[in-house]
């Protein structure tokens, strides 16, 4: 049900009035994971004043180890609601277990299918059986094969508004905590209909890339950038090393915009 050849003209998700995968590239900006309600507000702010739609914030982190930050949960899912209710913005979070899914969808427009759950079969049938967009993840050891199957789990429960989003995947090379397979976004643009993202962050994990990754996805021809953003990342409680600051964000985004301008 996902293939292009099942269904020709593109799927086009309206999230919060944007047009996710009709053509101009969509953004989801935002923390790793949602800390405080200063915290998510300062970011929200800084997204909002950019006339942008969406925020991400973890509430169910997925961490390699157990003594990592968890995520606040249901409390941090209601501060990322009143942040992203304050500037307008639809809420993108990560659910982890079906078991949490229904009392989150009170507060979460877009729900994040995450790179470790990618085949958590019992969770994509879940998401598949909401009336809300889905981001699914790309597993850091998926083939392309398996990430459209992956999706193909979550349209055949019926639900066919699903974001694919490339995040890189494992291997040899340890320049870059993953490697972003970009030749991936054009493939799955040809095999199936449905919009597709790159995230810059957590493929490169190196905030000196983030900038080069999201041009080239835009050249490419991905339908949109995801790129994590914190108040202040040396004290951000996972991922630090490659979130944006607030300063880094604002130039990020304008030179992002300039090369798309030259489109
Ligand atoms: C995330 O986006 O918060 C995340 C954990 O990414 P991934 O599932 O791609 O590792
Ligand atoms: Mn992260």
């Amino acid at each position: 049900l996902v293939s292009r050849k099942k269904k020709a003209e593109d799927t086009i998700i309206n999230i919060n009035g944007e047009q996710v995968g009709a053509g101009d590239p969509s953004f989801i900006f935002g923390p790793c994971a949602v800390e405080s309600q200063e915290q998510v507000m300062k970011v929200a702010e800084a997204i909002g004043g950019k006339g942008l739609k969406m925020i991400r914030g973890g509430a169910y982190k997925p961490r390699t180890s157990p003594y990592d930050f968890q995520g606040l949960g249901l409390e941090g899912l209601k501060m990322l609601k009143k942040a992203a209710d304050q500037y307008n913005l639809a809420v993108v979070s990560e659910i982890v277990t079906p078991s949490h899914l229904e009392a989150a969808l009170d507060y979460v427009d877009v729900v994040q299918v995450g790179a470790r759950n990618m085949q958590n079969f019992e969770l994509l049938k879940a998401v598949g059986s909401i009336n809300k967009p889905v981001l699914l993840k790309r597993g850091m050891s998926a083939t392309v094969d398996e990430f459209i199957h992956a999706a193909e789990y979550i349209i055949a429960s019926g639900n066919e508004n699903i974001i694919l989003c490339e995040r890189g995947i494992r291997t040899y090379e340890k320049a870059t905590r993953n490697t972003l397979d970009i030749s991936a976004v054009p493939i799955l643009k040809q095999e199936t209909h449905l919009p597709v993202f790159v995230d810059v962050t957590h493929s490169t994990g190196r905030r000196d890339l983030l900038l080069p990754a999201a041009k080239a996805a835009i050249a490419i021809g991905a339908d949109g950038v995801m790129a994590e953003v914190h108040p202040d990342p040396a004290v951000a409680l996972s991922d630090a090393q490659q979130q944006m600051d607030i300063g880094q964000f604002d130039e990020y985004y304008d030179a992002l915009m300039k090369f798309m301008k030259q489109y």
